[in-house]
């Protein structure tokens, strides 16, 4: 049986009661009518949930749709520091935009002495924790890149195992916009859900580029009900976190340390791991490294089990 550790997805479905709850909604909801304008009742839902007005939240299909919108917008250079997610690249590829890529320093932390030396970026991009190196970027240095009053995004889509929060920030900044999503801890990727947290000026210029009816009744509700079981979503990240020490212990020679749901590897383990028929993500910009998601117990024990070999082979 293969066992599939590329997609950072979570290793645990939605519980049995709520997939219940959620089919009790569909028998009584009428899929016929568009969904109520803007969806108030997730903005309000997630806004609660987050310690946050409703103003100064804004949903959208996947945060991914998030990042079109705000990349768009910026209509000019953006600042990225790469190794990170490639949809920001993809994204400003689409629109014509250049990419100013200010690589992160050989630790993994911002180089923030040459982000400040550029000019006429529009939008700057921090992924923390970064995917896929895994750290997180240290508060202080999102700082002073904040203190250039551009527009930044910080993609935060890995919160929930991070034990880091940047909300309080946003007290002092309103050029920033904290991106996150339903899509790993909260075991939904399917569903694309995504959220962003801003001063409510930034939300409500965002929102007037969106479209009234961005997403779907069964996505909204079923987003709502996981916040009503959001013991549940803590437990799996509990469980995650565990199982990302476990495992990080067992390979420390080629992996490096994270605080997210996966980790980045010294080494190009693709081909040999695929052997073994574990999917792992291979990083085509890259070359001689990779990237694992912390599985179930059972999923990690095949791959450390194949890691620990290679690395006696190899190292
Ligand atoms: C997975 C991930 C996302 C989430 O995207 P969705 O569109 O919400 O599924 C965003 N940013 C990063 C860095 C990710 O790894």
């Amino acid at each position: 049986m293969t066992v599939y550790l590329d997609k950072n997805e979570n290793a645990f479905d939605i519980p049995e009661n709520v997939k219940y709850e959620f089919m009790e909604y569909i028998k009584k909801t009428n899929l016929n009518r568009y969904p109520e304008k803007g969806l108030p009742s997730l903005l309000e839902k997630i806004g609660d949930f987050s310690g946050f007005n409703d103003e100064n939240i804004i949903v959208g299909n996947g945060s991914d749709e998030l990042l079109n919108i705000l990349i768009n917008q910026a209509k000019g250079d953006i600042l990225i520091n790469t190794p990170t997610f490639e949809m920001y690249n993809f994204y400003a590829n689409n629109y014509g935009y250049n990419t100013v890529n200010v690589p992160l320093k050989s630790d993994f932390s911002l180089d923030t002495e040459n982000i400040i030396n550029k000019n006429n970026i529009k939008l700057i991009i921090i992924c923390s924790p970064n995917n896929p190196t895994g750290n997180l970027i240290d508060m202080g240095q999102v700082e002073q890149i904040l203190e250039l009053g551009i527009p930044t995004i910080l993609d935060n889509a890995y919160y929930e195992f991070s034990g880091e929060d940047y909300t309080d920030l946003l007290n002092k900044y309103d050029n920033l916009i904290i991106l996150r999503t339903f899509s790993k801890a909260f075991s939904m990727a399917g569903l694309r859900i995504g959220y962003g947290i801003a001063n409510k000026n930034v939300i409500s210029n965002i929102k007037k580029l969106q479209a009234p009816f961005y997403m779907n009744v069964l996505s909204a509700k079923l987003a709502e009900i996981m916040i009503d079981n959001y013991s549940t979503v803590q437990e799996h990240v509990k469980y995650i976190i565990n199982e990302r020490e476990r495992f990080y212990n067992a390979v420390k020679e080629i992996a490096y340390d994270s605080k997210a749901n996966f980790l980045f590897l010294k080494k190009d383990l693709y081909s040999y791991m695929e052997k073994h028929d574990i999917i792992i993500r291979k990083l085509p910009l890259l070359k001689d490294r990779s990237r694992i998601t912390v599985g179930k117990k059972e999923e990690n024990d095949i791959a450390i089990d194949a890691i620990k070999e290679y690395i006696s082979k190899n190292l």
